[in-house]
């Protein structure tokens, strides 16, 4: 065991390979590694390629290669989603055993309309919030599209580290929500709750652009029984625009050749200065002193 495997602490860095890191994800990155080195942790790597239609060719490669580069150093072997598939099935399955799942014929386009007909109206997250066509079955000749969890009258309350507590209703929120499509594509809600519980993750650190999903996600944990990992969502980086840097909106790859750089620029953007280091080296030792500083970590 090494020295940085003392504490309990377990984190990780999750992306998507559609496309390769870029400013804003490095941020998420960083705060991670920040994190776990401040906790005296480990902390995972785990590639979510779990839909294929949206991943670029190398981009899991080079998102791979820029961490080693930039001195992020992960323990164990670095884990791909769409090797999990049976741990996914398996929590699909206890969650139908125990009646919490059922088949959904609607299109999206049939959720909007009925969205709109009821009145329920508003877009959360990009997503609208399901009305429960399906919940009593679907109607005769139609094939199932997708699975769907009974959220039912759950109410999640939960604090982020950042402070900020949430009070969520997920029957208002996002109504039932996919788990599974009938293409065989798991849904991210409920890969990301069953690999942070088999990794044994304690700390999840990652962009605001996902705090919409967390109630989802501690439901999800709680109906498997399994610990909920603590949450700290940090601000997303913007464009000229205001738009979140991504990969979708073509962010700029980083400068291989320079490092240092971008990472005081993500360092900055965490709010924690410019450590003016020579070396990686220097630069992972100042930082992790900050983040421990600054979150009163040790
Ligand atoms: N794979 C997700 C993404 O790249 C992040 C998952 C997470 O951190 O929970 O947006």
């Amino acid at each position: 065991m090494d020295a940085r495997s003392r504490s309990g602490y377990v984190g990780r860095f999750a992306p998507s390979p559609t496309g390769p890191l870029h400013a804003g994800s490095l941020v998420a990155a960083l705060a991670s590694q920040l994190d776990a080195r401040a906790h005296r942790g480990r902390w995972l790597l785990r590639i979510e390629d779990l839909d294929p239609p949206r991943e670029v060719a190398g981009a899991a490669d080079a998102i791979i290669g820029t961490l080693a580069a930039f001195g992020f150093e992960h323990d164990g072997p670095i884990e791909f989603q769409s090797r999990r598939h049976a741990h996914y099935r398996q929590a699909f399955e206890r969650l139908q055993a125990a009646g919490l799942v059922y088949p959904c014929a609607c299109t999206r386009r049939e959720i909007a309309d009925s969205v709109v007909r009821q009145g329920l109206g508003r877009e959360r997250h990009r997503e609208m919030v399901y009305p429960g066509t399906c919940r009593h079955g679907i109607a005769d000749g139609r094939a199932a599209r997708a699975w769907r969890l009974r959220v039912g009258d759950a109410v999640i309350d939960w604090t982020d580290r950042s402070g900020r507590s949430f009070h969520e209703r997920l029957a208002d929120a996002v109504g039932d929500f996919v788990l599974l499509r009938s293409d065989g594509l798991w849904a991210y809600q409920l890969a990301v709750v069953v690999d942070d519980a088999l990794q044994g993750v304690t700390d999840v650190v990652r962009g605001d652009d996902l705090i919409g999903s967390t109630s989802r996600q501690i439901l999800l944990h709680r109906l498997l029984g399994s610990p909920t990992p603590r949450y700290l969502h940090l601000p997303v980086v913007t464009d000229a625009r205001g738009e979140k840097l991504s990969k979708q909106t073509g962010a700029a790859a980083l400068d291989m050749d320079r490092p240092l750089a971008a990472l005081e620029a993500a360092l900055a953007h965490l709010g924690l200065g410019n450590t003016a280091a020579q070396s990686l080296a220097g630069f992972w030792s100042e930082a992790t002193g900050r983040w421990a500083r600054a979150r009163a970590i040790g």
